[in-house]
């Protein structure tokens, strides 16, 4: 006997006893596929209470979007029974196998949208999908918080500490990452102290205690290290050298815009008969790494340090403060690099420059902890890793972008959760008719 359509769909769609495929309508003009389930049984347990055999009182029509079959879009309808039950006396809606309570969406299809939105911006998912971004965005939460609840954070040690803002300069977020496991472990609205503390409780939210945190990687800020103090005192912070070569990287443009805006005569005197052009291309000659300098770059150094200018003792401090730097990580001596460093903030103490002067005291006060950050080769590539990610975040929220969205997205995409529903696409789920679905 042959294997009939409804039948065939039955097995393709995972469907098992008492639900099955009673109906399969196509429509190739609207490249739609339409399936009608149906549950044959009249006595079912309790969906509430659990107690068995009870009568069904009467049947909900619901519809869930399914993944496509073959491009065409799928849609399972069914009407779901509601059990009247004796024991507790509730009359309630019977779980389906196929999708979570409340969602109209099926759980492939919903496992689908979340692989894709680690892939791609939301906006972009859901036109691929042909859904709504809101809706994606619903899930996104979902799921996340779902798989953060059943996340393990008891191996924790080592922590990066680092700070984003969603506009330039305005709402500012804060990220903690495990800097061994390479993962975002916690984000949050903020960057003053309490979001550390805020980040302990979170930590023992997912069994880890705060006490088993050794060392925490972050920038000059003060109110992360306040933070650091009261939630994890018993850890050592070491200063990340990403955020003290930015600094000397603001320390140096500081210098350099209040000459070229207070002193105008000195440029023009050092300009002498130089093409003024050679001014425009100074800024980003002096941030960039002589290793990436066009011939033009090279031009404007050249003038630059033949100079009297203040630009020109800034850009070498700056290039001074890189190569204690890099010299730390070749001796890896602590003793050698904190007089390597010291010998660095005294220069740059007499060097008349404010702003270098400033970054002096800065490094000078926490002295020990920047020298950790110089040894602590390792978190650097991360850091600097992670701040790509972050923009990547940003940018698959670009049009829904609230912090919500965004601490979603970056869990979603950054945590390594393992508690999240695989792709269907990349799993052969015997139950799931997946077969059929390869060539969505
Ligand atoms: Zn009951």
């Amino acid at each position: 006997m042959a294997v009939g359509l409804e039948a065939l769909f039955t097995s393709a769609l995972g469907l098992q006893a008492p639900w099955s495929v009673a109906r399969v309508e196509l429509d190739t003009a609207r490249r739609r596929i339409d399936f009608d389930l149906t549950c044959n049984a009249t006595r079912l347990p309790c969906p509430h209470c659990a107690l068995a055999d009870q009568g069904v009182h009467d049947r909900l029509s619901r519809e869930w979007r399914h993944l496509d079959f073959f491009q065409f879009e799928a849609w399972l309808h069914a009407e779901v029974p509601r059990v009247a039950c004796s024991g507790c006396g509730k009359t309630s809606q019977i779980d389906v196998p196929w999708a979570r309570e409340g969602s109209g969406f099926t759980a492939l299809f919903e496992a689908l949208a979340l692989s894709l939105c680690q892939e791609l911006p939301v906006r972009q998912a859901a036109a691929l999908l042909r859904c709504s971004d809101k809706q994606l965005w619903r899930r996104i939460e979902y799921y996340v918080n779902a798989a953060r609840s059943l996340d393990d954070m008891s191996q924790v040690s080592l922590i990066g500490i680092d700070e984003t803002s969603l506009r330039k300069g305005q709402n500012y977020i804060t990220v903690m990452h495990d800097l061994q496991a390479k993962r975002l472990l916690f984000a949050c609205e903020g960057r003053d102290h309490q979001t550390v503390v805020d980040f302990a409780q979170d930590l023992k939210a997912h069994g880890a205690d705060p006490a088993q945190i050794t060392d925490v990687c972050q920038d000059m800020s003060a109110a992360y290290a306040k933070g650091v103090a009261l939630a994890v005192p018993q850890a050592q912070i070491s200063y990340d050298r990403f955020h003290v070569i930015a600094m000397a990287n603001e320390a140096m443009d500081g210098v350099r815009r209040q000459e070229m805006s207070t002193q105008p005569q000195a440029v023009k005197e050092a300009l002498g008969d130089n093409d003024r052009k050679l001014l425009k291309s100074l800024t980003w000659a002096m941030r960039r790494n002589p290793k990436g300098w066009s011939d033009k770059q090279w031009d404007t150094m050249h003038w630059l340090q033949r100079s009297t200018l203040k630009s020109a003792r800034a850009w070498r401090l700056k290039m001074a403060l890189r190569a204690v730097y890099a010299k730390a990580v070749q001796d890896n001596n602590a003793e050698q690099s904190t007089a390597d460093l010291a010998g660095w903030i005294s220069w740059a103490r007499r060097s008349r420059l404010e702003p270098f002067k400033k970054l002096a005291s800065t490094l000078k006060q926490r002295l020990a902890g920047v020298v950790r950050g110089m040894l602590d080769n390792r978190s650097n590539a991360y850091v600097e890793a992670m701040n790509g990610l972050l923009q990547q975040a940003k940018r698959a929220a670009r049009g829904f972008k609230t912090a919500t969205n965004f601490i979603a997205i970056a869990y979603l995409r950054m945590s390594k959760l393992k508690h999240l529903p695989p792709n269907p696409l990349q799993t052969a789920l015997p139950q799931t008719g997946v077969l059929l679905h390869r060539c969505l």
